[in-house]
């Protein structure tokens, strides 16, 4: 006759009432925790040998087709779709042909990307549908929260164990990764001289962060941050990690001005060119430029694709709300066709969306909130009204929501 299984894990010990879940099999048990180390354990074990084969089926994407993924997601933003296209081909091709030694030996080096602009443009979300088109595990980590070893703040270490939570503690996967680095301009050098007191913020976290731009072995805490003093480190190559900095670099304009005004006075400068140049000066970023900003030269070099985002005008933030392939107002009619319901918004009420993101300067991330003040009540009260077919949003509606929303008030107040 078959024993009775006792109400404890069999792996770990402890009792059904200590675990969140405890599942039975034949003649053991295994609780929540348990499963979670085993799955760990198979992905470490295992991941090695599916990555490779992984690898293999790796198709080498043309940039005319990665450009083409990326038109889906992000609008406008031309060259810097078009320079990050280039950057991941040859990103991937590293990848491909690493391990392989053919004659001439040669050493592809690692595009990390630079994103340069305003905030809300769209560097964030270029990262992102990178990683979603290489399949690859996606870290974000913002610059403004790491410091040297030793004082207050994250350890640059800690952008690993990001990749490696995204990854599920895979190492091989996390180290084919890509970790997109936000406000990677406010750790720029304060003033010009190189400061002979330390510089917590600035200086010395490009160093710390310059080790793992260049590609080498890093021990990382996996459990992250210095609270758990015990933890096993886990090494990580960053050889094949592909890093997408992004920063606003207020100012740099100025500088990028200097520097072409210099160069082009006494070249016969036409009017028109100046004209052009002032308005996108952008466009024309180059290493100089962020040096002078305060990268240092070190990590300038291991950034060698720079490229630039442009703010967001009316026309693009208009396609932004319809045209991406999870663009809101799409999200929105998928929420309502969910219930039943058909939603149709005037074109007039998507001019007065964009337009108040705008006079608000909230850019693109506004686009959600003041959509979300329009279409609250309805969202509300409407899933509940057996009758409601139809959700019609006309300019009227629009506004007498909008203007008694939270949002509005926040500008009376302010
Ligand atoms: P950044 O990293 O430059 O501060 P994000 O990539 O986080 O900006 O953009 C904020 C939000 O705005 C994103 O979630 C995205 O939905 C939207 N967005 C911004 N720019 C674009 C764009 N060019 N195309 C589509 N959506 C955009």
């Amino acid at each position: 006759m078959p024993s009775k299984i006792s109400d404890k894990c069999s792996f770990c010990g402890r009792s059904k009432k200590q675990v969140q879940l405890l599942i039975t099999g034949t003649d053991a048990n295994i609780c929540d925790e348990c499963v979670k180390h085993a799955g760990n354990l198979l992905n470490t074990e295992l991941g090695s040998k599916n990555n490779n084969s992984e690898l293999a089926n790796l198709k080498l994407m043309k940039p005319l087709d990665i450009k083409v993924f990326l038109d889906t997601y992000v609008v406008g933003q031309e060259d810097a779709k078009k320079t990050v296209a280039v950057a991941v081909y040859n990103h991937y091709k590293r990848l491909l042909h690493a391990g392989k030694r053919d004659k001439d030996d040669i050493d592809i080096e690692k595009s990390n990307i630079l994103l340069v602009g305003e905030t809300g443009t769209g560097k964030t979300l270029l990262a992102r549908t990178v990683a979603k088109l290489l399949h690859v595990p996606f870290a974000i980590v913002d610059a403004t929260v790491l410091t040297e070893a030793g004082y207050v703040g994250e350890d640059v270490e800690s952008i690993l164990t990001r990749l490696l939570q995204a990854a599920d503690y895979n190492v091989d996967a996390a180290e084919r990764g890509i970790v997109f680095i936000d406000e990677i301009d406010k750790i720029a050098r304060k003033g010009d001289n190189p400061s002979i007191t330390r510089d917590v913020s600035g200086e010395g976290v490009q160093q710390a962060l310059l080790k793992l731009l260049e590609g080498s072995v890093v021990n990382v805490p996996p459990q992250g941050g210095r609270k758990h003093p015990d933890q096993k480190m886990i090494a990580v190559n960053t050889k094949n990690i592909l890093f997408v900095c992004g920063g606003a670099f207020e100012g740099i304009e100025r500088k990028i001005a200097i520097r072409l005004n210099t160069k082009t006075v006494g070249y016969g400068a036409s009017k028109n060119r100046n004209d052009m140049i002032r308005n996108n000066l952008l466009e024309f970023i180059s290493p100089l430029d962020l040096r002078s900003f305060g990268l240092i030269p070190e990590i300038i070099g291991r950034l060698p694709v720079v490229t630039h985002l442009n703010p967001l005008d009316k026309e693009t933030l208009l396609r932004i709300l319809t045209e991406p392939k999870d663009a809101l107002i799409k999200q929105y009619t998928k929420l309502f066709e969910l219930d039943k319901i058909e939603l149709k918004i005037d074109d007039n009420v998507l001019e007065y969306i964009v337009d108040k993101s705008m006079e608000f300067k909230l850019g693109a991330r506004g686009l959600r909130s003041i959509c979300e003040a329009i279409m609250l009540d309805a969202m509300f009260e409407m899933p509940s009204s057996a009758n409601a077919k139809k959700f019609h949003i006309t300019i009227d509606y629009a506004k007498s929501k909008f203007e008694k929303s939270k949002i509005n008030l926040l500008r009376v107040a302010g």
